[in-house]
């Protein structure tokens, strides 16, 4: 059973508008981080917030005893989660999840984020560099783009798209995945953004014939499987099952996954 830890606050940097890198202590977590895990964080000093923040590893650094997130402040929490200092204690549950598996004979990944679904997949990316990657980001325009030069040491080649053309492809990134999807064939792509997007990637999996792993980021309560908050449907067989986005996933194959309404619009 995983244990909550007070953890200090390394470092705080605003990184776009309303997004934020905050570096951690946490050790115990950055030993056996996985990508696609999270942390889920008690928000300080509010005693009305009782549910935790569910928020992606962006990068451990076990060595240093570090993890860093990245977020968008969107509501209270993340608002008030935006306002910490170097030194001030954090409450963190995890790594939480079950992250990104990665079969021993991968030879070529397609990484791909789009807008919130960026910093969950470059952990990723940093980590899965043993294998030749190519990552795909997609943002709104110029002024929330963040992390590319992370991504470029951390992977093999960076398609970026912004949907105003400001910085790279303009269109969806999805648009630049398919050009791409249509001359190289990956052993494995690994996905994470909003519903509409992850759908469209869904789609081309199966088109393409190249598994694929979604990152759900549903909302979520207890974060451990107990209360069923984050539920979301799975295939089984003809029918259809639950499963906890919290304890099953948040990574799931896009070939079981039932993507639907309720989950994150973000
Ligand atoms: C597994 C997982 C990983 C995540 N990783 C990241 C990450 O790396 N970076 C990041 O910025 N965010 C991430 N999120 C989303 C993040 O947890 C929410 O944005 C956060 O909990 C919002 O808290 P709040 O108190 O600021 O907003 P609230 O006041 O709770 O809500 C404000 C608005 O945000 C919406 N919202 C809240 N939570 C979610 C959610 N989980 N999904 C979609 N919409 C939501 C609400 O509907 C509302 O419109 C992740 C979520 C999950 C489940």
């Amino acid at each position: 059973m995983k244990r909550a830890e007070l953890c200090k606050v390394a470092d705080i940097q605003l990184l776009a508008h309303g997004l934020y890198k905050l570096k951690i202590e946490a050790s115990d977590v950055a030993v056996s981080a996985r990508p696609g895990q999270f942390v889920h964080i008690r928000i300080p000093g509010d005693k009305s917030r009782l549910l935790r923040r569910p928020i992606s590893i962006y990068d451990a650094y076990h060595e240093e005893g570090n993890i860093e997130i990245v977020f968008q402040v969107v509501g209270e929490g993340t608002r008030i989660l935006s306002a910490v200092k170097p030194g001030d204690l954090l409450d963190v549950l995890g790594p939480l999840g079950n992250g990104f598996t990665i079969p021993k004979d991968t030879r070529h990944l397609f990484i791909v984020g789009g807008g919130c679904g960026v910093a969950p997949i470059k952990f990723a990316a940093s980590k899965f560099n043993h294998t030749r990657s190519t990552c795909f980001v997609g943002f709104k325009n110029r002024d929330a783009v963040y992390g590319l030069q992370e991504f470029k040491k951390s992977c093999d080649r960076l398609l970026v798209a912004t949907e105003d053309g400001s910085i790279g492809y303009k269109g969806m990134v999805t648009e630049v995945l398919e050009d791409e999807l249509k001359q190289n064939s990956p052993d494995l792509m690994l996905a994470c953004g909003p519903v509409p997007m992850l759908k469209v990637i869904q789609q081309m999996a199966e088109q393409f014939d190249v598994p694929c792993q979604l990152l759900l980021e549903e909302r979520m309560g207890c974060g451990i499987g107990a209360c069923m908050t984050c539920v979301c449907a799975v295939r089984a067989g003809e029918d259809y099952a639950y499963k906890r986005v919290c304890k099953d996933g948040p990574v799931f194959w896009s070939r079981e996954v039932i993507l639907g309404e309720t989950a994150n619009e973000c």
